[in-house]
């Protein structure tokens, strides 16, 4: 790996990129935030790149005088995140969150470029756009999401076998064991606290309501091509499995280890290589590890997403765009806990439905979602 274009670089999963790229002496071409123009201006110094893009154009001018006389090129808004997604690199690193993300993955992969995806959301809205685009090209398409990177492990050297179930682990988040009584008191700052992983604001939301597994759902069946019903969503509190999957014979392969993002980011990198990490080893003397079944009453976020899915078309769209709206505004303290999934429900119900999905269906279905939901 020589090079790598990093959207998202002040996010979570951006700046622990950034610390693979240091350790393994892999040039930045260029790097993107969304507003935050200080830490984009702090990285732009320590690592060089030859483009840096801001999408809140009224940061543009601060952004441009800060790095001028550097030979950096500076952009902005969503033309200039596709640009720097279409420019010639090894991979380019998808670690936008939300729907701002599909527009530069489609720009990837359509200009024929590597992508490592931690994006989940554009696969939710688009997977059936991006997922046909990367066989057109012949190009890789890198899960960065842990499960995902361990299901993808899990399936490599398996030749022409396909696998039976995917077992999709998830933390079940700070809520876990919760009544849906209990949920309707729960605060923002209970929410925003994850048991096992630091994480941006967004993805923290959507684990306490567990539509980041619905969500995941969503992505598997893009990446790996299976049926809804062959994955299972299991809860695995400690996040030491990161997935698994089970073959027509009985076995089951999974893959272990701390749960640290540095490791599938690294490995979205490396692939095929295996490299030494910045995370600590697994000590399996230290873990005991526990299985339970999601309760899908209380967390209906999950049932959303397979109902999205099972219609087809724009739902998973919809869903995603009125997760993100619900996401904001349970932030901005405009709405409770258990509105989230309200909401959600009321779009899918509501939104115009389309059978067929292009970019522009996407769009629309983006916008119409948003207009009815504020
Ligand atoms: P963060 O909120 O920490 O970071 C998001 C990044 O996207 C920031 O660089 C942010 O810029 C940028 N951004 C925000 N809005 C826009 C926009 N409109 N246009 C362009 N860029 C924008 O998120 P995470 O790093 O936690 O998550 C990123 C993605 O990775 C999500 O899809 C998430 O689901 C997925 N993921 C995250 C994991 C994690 O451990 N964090 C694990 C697995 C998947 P700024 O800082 O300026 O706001």
């Amino acid at each position: 790996m020589k090079d790598i274009v990093l959207l998202g670089s002040t996010g979570s999963i951006g700046t622990q990129a950034l610390d693979v790229a240091k350790l393994h002496n892999i040039n930045v071409t260029a790097l993107s935030a969304g507003s935050n123009a200080e830490l984009l201006i702090s990285q732009a110094e320590e690592f060089s790149p030859k483009y840096v893009c801001i999408d809140d154009e009224s940061k543009y001018r601060d952004l441009k005088s800060a790095l001028s006389g550097k030979g950096m090129e500076i952009l902005c808004g969503k033309e200039g995140l596709c640009a720097i997604a279409a420019l010639p690199c090894d991979t380019v690193v998808n670690a936008i969150v939300g729907t701002a993300g599909f527009a530069p993955a489609l720009s990837a992969v359509t200009s024929g470029n590597r992508l490592a995806l931690a994006n989940k959301e554009s696969l939710v809205a688009g997977g059936e756009i991006i997922t046909a685009l990367v066989k057109e090209k012949g190009i890789s398409l890198m899960p960065i999401d842990s499960e995902h990177s361990a299901i993808f492990q899990c399936l490599t050297g398996r030749g022409e076998n396909k696998p039976k179930k995917l077992i999709l682990t998830a933390s079940g988040g700070p809520f876990r064991g919760y009544t849906s009584e209990m949920l309707k008191s729960v605060t923002k700052s209970q929410a925003l606290k994850h048991p096992n992983w630091s994480m941006g604001a967004k993805i923290t939301i959507d684990s306490a309501t567990m539509m980041n597994k619905g969500l995941e759902l969503i992505e598997a069946v893009w990446l790996f091509d299976v049926l809804p019903e062959q994955v299972e969503i299991v809860v695995h509190p400690q996040s030491i499995l990161h997935s698994a999957v089970e073959f027509e014979d009985g076995s089951v392969i999974g893959q272990m280890g701390v749960p640290d993002m540095r490791i599938p980011i690294q490995l979205a990198l490396t692939y095929p290589e295996r490299c030494p990490s910045c995370a600590k080893p697994l000590s399996l003397f230290d873990v005991a590890m526990t299985f339970e079944k999601p309760d899908e009453k209380v967390f209906s976020c999950i049932g959303l997403a397979r109902s999205a899915l099972k219609k087809g078309g724009n739902m998973p769209c919809i869903m995603n765009k009125a997760n993100e709206i619900a996401v904001g505004m349970f932030l901005r303290d405009k709405i409770s806990f258990c509105e989230i999934p309200d909401k959600i429900a009321w779009a899918l119900e509501n939104v115009s439905f389309s059978k067929t999905v292009d970019y522009d269906i996407i769009v629309e279905t983006e916008k119409e979602t948003e207009e009815m939901l504020n």
